[in-house]
């Protein structure tokens, strides 16, 4: 009975510290007054936590304002920087890195060009371990003050039996890129000690919930996807594969599809498909580059104009499916591709969506172009591990011992070959 009342009154206490640090970091800066109006919590409580998180160097003063006759009242704010977290965006074209202090304020960043559209797996492992440590280092601070890694991924992601921050059961299925059940959190587990949160890189574009009630984000890159919002929350489905819009068919029997499939949206949508088809694409440049040269082409090669017209018809039927489907109050185009192609392909993407969507609910759907710009997926994956910092009260992820590199042998060979290529 003893060890459970003991655990009664620091969850108690946990619980107290996570309140008052969620509400001073989503609204601060606060009173002491105005935290305890706004959680409930008693003034001796807010004295005693308020204390506690100041010493601790999690809080800050931040100014004082007047107060009717009295005191001036003291501000309070999250101290930004109390700690670092880290966001890695896996993408189709290269691995980008951001180490960002607790306002989320870039503080150092790298960009990994991929050669192979992340088939390869320790490739991309190794990227991602040289980029943190890249920016760790370019950002000057200790790798002690970092409260977490974040990766978006392409794919679907399962998290497996693991502790927060662990990471090392998660497990991504990318069949579009070749990954069948690749164990990412063990992998990066072998250079890092860091805490790691892994999920799929599309929802980040949603971030850490910006208020959003009914909204689909259709991403397009090299591929597409989408990540449903469903009353404020990402639609997951039975097994995380919500969402797979790209490889929804629009046409029965149409084109090989890189899933194996045919006649899918992605197919005729996204990047590498469009490049795939244009005869006059540029070798041996970045995707970004050869879509950029697509548009610019567009206005005299009768070619490249026919593939954007046709890719703006198949993408508003794609939309109108999705209206149809969720009912949603806003559809927003993101993806490096949907950034790039949005502003010429938008007006008429608009107009197909209305022709083969449902009347109703398309007059109550807007289609916008997201934003957030190429970084929202590293800014949305460093909102993880700031996430599990606030709701833990500020408590860190246990940090778990990197294996040993030394030349025992007894590491398995992946582990090896990570260990001497990132070293
Ligand atoms: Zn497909």
């Amino acid at each position: 009975m003893a060890e459970r009342g003991k655990r009664t009154v620091r969850d108690l206490r946990r619980g107290n510290r996570a309140s008052l640090l969620r509400h001073l970091y989503f609204e601060g800066p606060l009173s002491r007054q105005e935290l305890g109006r706004d959680t409930g919590l008693s003034a001796g409580s807010i004295s005693n936590v308020v204390g506690e998180l100041i010493a601790d160097g999690m809080v800050e003063e931040a100014g004082a304002v007047e107060s009717d006759g009295g005191r001036p009242r003291i501000l309070l704010q999250v101290s930004a920087g109390y700690g670092y977290v880290v966001g890695v965006d896996v993408g189709e074209t290269r691995v980008r890195v951001e180490l960002f202090d607790l306002a989320l304020t870039e503080r150092a960043a790298a960009d990994l060009p991929l050669s192979d559209g992340g088939h390869d797996v320790d490739h991309v492992v190794r990227l991602a371990i040289e980029g943190i440590d890249t920016v760790v280092r370019e950002a000057g601070i200790d790798d002690r003050e970092v409260l977490g890694v974040g990766i978006g991924v392409p794919g679907i992601v399962a998290q497996g039996d693991t502790a927060p921050g662990e990471g090392d059961g998660i497990v991504v299925h990318g069949q579009t890129i070749g990954w069948d059940a690749v164990p990412l959190g063990r992998l990066l587990r072998a250079g890092t000690e860091l805490p790691l949160y892994i999920d799929n890189g599309a929802e980040m574009w949603f971030g850490g919930g910006r208020g959003a009630g009914n909204v689909v984000i259709a991403l397009i890159g090299s591929g597409v996807g989408a990540c449903v919002v469903a009353n404020g929350t990402p639609y997951h489905g039975a097994s995380s594969s919500a969402g797979e819009w790209g490889h929804t068919t629009l046409q029965v029997g149409g084109r090989i599809c890189r899933c194996g499939s045919r006649g899918c949206l992605e197919a005729y949508v996204g990047a590498e498909a469009l490049l795939g088809r244009w005869q006059a694409a540029p070798e041996g440049v970045s995707e970004e580059t050869g879509l950029a040269a697509l548009l610019a082409a567009a206005d005299h090669d009768p070619q490249a104009g026919a593939l954007l017209a046709e890719a703006a018809e198949y993408l508003g039927a794609g939309i109108a499916d999705l209206i149809n489907l969720f009912n949603p109050e806003r559809i927003v185009i993101g993806g490096w591709a949907g950034l790039l192609l949005g502003p010429r392909l938008l007006p008429s993407v608009r107009e197909v969506a209305a022709a083969y969507a449902l009347h109703h609910p398309c007059a109550q759907t807007s289609i916008e172009l997201g934003r957030l710009g190429a970084d929202a997926v590293t800014v949305g994956a460093a909102t993880l591990p700031l996430a599990r910092f606030l709701d833990a009260g500020g408590e860190r992820t246990v940090r778990v011992p990197a294996p040993s590199t030394g030349q025992d042998g007894a590491l398995d060979p992946i582990r090896n070959r990570i260990a001497r290529a990132v070293r």
